[in-house]
């Protein structure tokens, strides 16, 4: 999936192409007159600093979008930070002059937005987890990465990939990095992608260099493949469909 338009701010004027997440069809377009704002009272006291600048001032947001596709017309309720962007353009009859942008960030979508392909056989354990993390994707990126971890766990076991082992009588489990290990060889171009989700999931569950939006979209991209190879076969049928071309030499009929 293109996630370039979940680069963000928003603008009231240009709010990016996001797609629908109830029927991918459409784009989310703004509610005219939904979008509120107001200046935060820390922000509010700043103006009082001798050195305070318009591009200080903080606001909270809230406002409504509707899909463009008449047939479904989903509403999704976003909230999230905003600042002011000033800017000088050239002005044809006065020169250099300047002007600003209210800019928005959400933080929050709510039903969240989808932000990767998920195969339509995915289990729904794995696919519930993937909803939480496109949830979380703009507050708390680490959280996000969190429920890419769980969502592959999810997949493991609708693989068949033990959870526990027993031990001198007793039920241990059998941590992430070993299930991967466990998938059969068919399996062997997706454990280091697998393994890539984990070390990113883990990223977002210990101290230490926070991840980041960017660190998430790679593991979705990560998934999103994996997912396709496990429940679509995607790469599988092309091969077998080159295979029988090649034997033919030839068109197939
Ligand atoms: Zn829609």
């Amino acid at each position: 999936m293109d996630r370039t338009s979940f680069h963000l701010p928003f603008t009231e004027q240009h709010v990016p192409k996001w797609p629908c997440p109830k029927c991918g069809v459409g784009h989310l377009a703004l509610v005219p007159k939904t979008l509120v704002h107001k200046e935060t009272p820390e922000s509010l006291r700043e103006h009082e600093h001798e050195a305070w600048e318009p591009d200080w001032i903080r606001y909270v947001f809230s406002c409504v979008f509707e899909c463009t596709n008449a047939d479904c017309k989903e509403v999704v309720a976003c909230c999230g930070e905003g600042r002011v962007d000033f800017f000088e353009y050239e002005d044809e009859e006065h020169g250099w002059a300047q002007s600003s942008d209210d800019r928005f960030t959400p933080k929050y979508f709510n039903p969240p937005l989808v932000l990767m392909d998920i195969p339509k056989n995915c289990p729904p354990e794995a696919a519930a987890h993937l909803t939480e993390s496109f949830a979380l994707f703009f507050a708390d990126p680490g959280a996000a990465l969190n429920c890419t971890r769980a969502a592959v766990e999810a997949v493991l076991t609708n693989l068949g990939i033990k959870r526990f082992v027993l031990s001198n009588g007793k039920r241990r489990p059998v941590n992430l990095h070993q299930r991967i290990q466990l998938l059969p060889p068919k399996y062997d171009d997706l454990k280091e992608m697998l393994l890539a989700v984990k070390w990113l999931g883990n990223a977002g569950s210990h101290d230490g260099d926070k991840p980041n939006a960017g660190d998430v979209r790679t593991t979705y991209d990560l998934l999103e493949h994996a997912l396709s190879e496990i429940y679509e076969a995607k790469g599988k049928k092309l091969k077998a469909i080159a295979k029988k071309v090649n034997k033919k030499k030839g068109p197939l009929k």
